[in-house]
């Protein structure tokens, strides 16, 4: 009987063979299971991944909402800030305006009339010089308030450019040259006359220092027939702008018509009665007052 195997394969052969497959299997078992490891370790961390990002995005949101409280909180706070800002500002305004009126000066508005007079001891606050190439009066330096020499100035260069001759013949007059004016007008024209263009009532306005007598170069000595000039139409029509209202038109009832005589109460006032046509003298003092703190502005 031939034997089961080849003599080459022994007993010893195939209990090495069956080890050996053995070992292959423990092998390939051992693999399998890693495999099965590793792959339960990738989705484990695939899932840990998924989680992170989860975590992620729900940091991402909580930041998002953070962000849109930041930004709330913000523009709370801008608001606040905006809002306080303002309220500085509206109270600066209001001390700023409470501060010029307490430095303003009530009487640079006041109406002076027949009934009503500036105080001989009246002095404005600070005076200074008119430009001597606007006046018409030789060796002497005019003078008026500080506060409207800019719009005198600005007013005589704009009637300049309009090609008139447009000057002053008297502005500041302190109450003893007022006086000695007066006197020399009633030496020279006699009481009755000097009191009709000298009154002190009316010429009170030039103690303030804000009002002037406008003349041309031919109407400078007497004024008689300044309201027929150009100059004069000129000022009518302008002198609004620069703050300048005529005192005594010829209407009016406090003084007599003195169509060169023109007094400084602010743009603001100035503007507003041009505007609507009214006049000064017959305004509410009270109302007139509203515009003081602001005169020079
Ligand atoms: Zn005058």
């Amino acid at each position: 009987m031939p034997p089961l195997f080849p003599k080459i394969f022994t007993k010893r052969h195939v209990l090495g063979a069956i080890l050996a497959l053995i070992l292959i299997g423990d092998i390939v078992g051992f693999s399998e299971y890693r495999r099965h490891y590793l792959l339960s370790q990738i989705s484990t961390l695939q899932q840990n991944i998924q989680v992170g990002k989860i975590d992620k995005e729900g940091l991402e949101s909580r930041i998002g909402n953070l962000e849109t409280e930041l930004q709330v909180i913000q523009d709370e706070n801008l608001s606040k800030s905006t809002n306080i800002q303002k309220q500085i500002g509206e109270i600066s305004g209001t001390v700023s305006a409470l501060d010029k009126l307490s430095k303003a000066d009530p009487e640079l508005l006041l109406k002076y009339s027949k009934t009503y007079f500036l105080n001989e001891h009246y002095i404005p606050t600070e005076i200074t010089g008119i430009n001597p190439a606007f006046t018409f009066v030789k060796d002497k330096i005019l003078r008026i308030h500080v506060g409207v020499s800019p719009y005198l100035e600005k007013l005589f260069l704009d009637a300049k450019a309009a090609g008139l001759n447009l000057g002053v013949v008297s502005a500041y007059r302190t109450f003893s040259e007022q006086s000695v004016l007066k006197s020399a007008y009633k030496f020279t024209y006699g009481a009755g006359t000097a009191n009709q263009f000298s009154a002190e009532q009316g010429y009170s306005e030039h103690q303030l220092g804000t009002a002037v007598d406008f003349a041309t170069p031919a109407t400078a000595d007497t004024f008689v027939g300044f309201n027929k000039t150009p100059e004069y139409v000129w000022l009518v029509n302008n002198a609004q702008k620069y703050g300048f209202i005529l005192s005594y038109p010829q209407t009016n009832i406090y003084y007599q018509y003195e169509p060169w005589h023109w007094r400084f109460v602010g743009v603001a006032l100035a503007q507003r009665l041009y505007n609507d046509g009214r006049y000064f003298y017959d305004m509410d003092q009270r109302e007139i007052n509203t515009y003081l703190a602001n005169i020079f502005d």
